[in-house]
């Protein structure tokens, strides 16, 4: 494509997401907080409205519990095809703004600072939501809309998505497509524009041990147990100092790395030095010294991490207890062939052949990993259609797997589609964090972005 058609596709994206600012910001005044309940049959109001009047039609489902899942059809224009079906997955809600006081402006006040869009929620994921609506108003203009386009959007990212999988799997027919655009993505510190065409599925458990009722003098430790390093030995069994971990059955399902997986991981930047800079790193890499490159590691192994722990007294100054309990969180970070449900009974399993039988294990989240193949010809078109737009000024990158988690796989499982993501964010866009934004070139671009690919996705 020419550098014109990137100006005027840019442009155009430029005249719509203006004409419909106000729209935007009132959305992201919507305090849509799942955790909190807050707001939400107000926002599930708007979101109606929003598609409505983008030329959609909607149905709010609301019968399976949770926060209402509200679908949106688009149907293609005469000119356009009708059997193909492309499906955008959004959330509406949004992560507390806490901390309050670090925020330089009212988090459900969108402000714009230099070009830049403040707003919690902003990134993650609201003006992907807008980015598509806005695209599908300047197809509408242009003539109609090339495919059929459905939405789904759910209230309950924010918390996990614990009621998204029984709504996916009753309405499938009524989701059902032939492709899938993720609710978010973002350019990375390089300038890289970043298509996703996985994530990392996620185990998270809660380890509590008690060795008493009560906390006890610690003199008594000449002839009482300690939880704590109960909790550590247990924790310790697990993963070895090589940073390998040691539970039987925990890999099981797991693919070994194909060469194309390799080579995937292989194109992805890394700059040690720079991650080392970013989070002040004390120490080297724990794949240094292993055959697994970062990058592979990042994108196709699973972890598990002691997220916290605590037991006892952790005050300044002095006093000697034998604490009564100690507890721990862990996290698995899953790859495809592993389920959450199979990595808690291996860590079952494990904990009790290995003597802690009295280790309470509890799994508080679960979702499980997808990924579809970076050869994908879907894939592809996301790839394609997004060179066109950004050209050369931000090259376009598949990242095989992003190191992060979401309900992906249940889009797989019911709706048996290839997955890409993208959106609007950049590297600093700090979703979750205070401060949250994005560049509204960023959004632009986004928004030509999803035009040229419907057009694409529909000839
Ligand atoms: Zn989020």
């Amino acid at each position: 494509m020419t550098r014109t058609y990137q100006t005027t596709a840019i442009e155009s994206a430029q005249e719509m997401a203006h004409k419909r600012m106000e729209e935007f910001e009132d959305y992201l005044r919507l305090e849509s907080v799942s955790t909190a309940n807050r707001q939400i049959p107000e926002t599930v109001a708007y979101v109606k409205a929003l598609i409505e009047k983008t030329g959609g039609e909607v149905q709010v489902l609301d019968d399976l519990g949770g926060n209402p899942v509200i679908y949106g059809f688009f149907a293609a224009s005469p000119q356009g095809n009708s059997e193909r079906t492309l499906l955008f997955y959004n959330h509406y809600d949004v992560q507390p703004p806490e901390p309050l006081e670090e925020w330089l402006t009212e988090p459900f006040e969108p402000t714009v600072s230099d070009g830049v869009l403040y707003a919690r929620g902003v990134s993650d994921n609201k003006a992907n939501f807008m980015a598509r609506l806005n695209a599908l108003s300047v197809l509408r203009e242009a003539g109609g809309f090339p495919c059929n386009v459905k939405f789904l959007l759910e209230g309950e990212e924010e918390i996990g998505s614990p009621n998204l999988g029984r709504y996916i799997e009753k309405y499938a027919d009524l989701f059902k497509a032939d492709a899938c655009i993720w609710e978010a993505g973002s350019k990375d510190k390089y300038e890289n524009y970043v298509v996703s065409a996985g994530m990392k599925g996620i185990a998270y458990f809660d380890l509590e041990v008690d060795t008493a009722s009560i906390d006890i003098h610690s003199s008594m430790a000449a002839i009482v147990d300690n939880p704590a390093w109960r909790l550590i030995h247990a924790l310790e069994s697990m993963k070895n100092s090589n940073n390998e971990i040691v539970v039987e059955g925990f890999h099981d399902g797991i693919q070994p790395l194909s060469e194309k997986d390799k080579l995937a991981a292989a194109t992805l930047p890394f700059e040690p030095d720079q991650v080392v800079e970013q989070y002040g790193l004390t120490g080297k890499f724990i794949t240094d010294g292993t055959d697994v490159t970062p990058t592979e590691a990042l994108a196709f192994y699973p972890t598990m991490t002691v997220c916290g722990f605590s037991s006892g007294y952790t005050g300044p100054g002095i006093k000697t207890v034998l604490p009564r309990s100690a507890k721990a969180k862990l996290d698995c970070r899953l790859v495809p062939g592993q389920s959450p449900e199979k990595v808690r009974d291996s860590v079952r399993r494990h904990l009790d052949e290995k003597g802690f039988e009295d280790v309470r294990l509890t799994m508080i989240a679960a979702e499980g990993a997808q990924r579809t193949s970076v050869e994908d010809p879907f894939i592809q078109t996301v790839v394609q259609t997004a060179q066109t737009v950004y050209g050369d000024k931000n090259p376009v990158i598949v990242s095989p797997s992003m190191a992060g988690t979401g309900p992906s796989e249940l889009f797989e499982k019911y709706l048996h589609l290839p997955i890409a993501g993208v959106g609007a964010g950049w590297a600093h866009s700090g979703a979750h964090a205070p401060n949250e934004n994005i560049r509204l070139e960023d959004f632009y671009e986004n928004i030509a972005h999803m035009v040229t690919l419907m057009e694409v996705f529909g000839s």
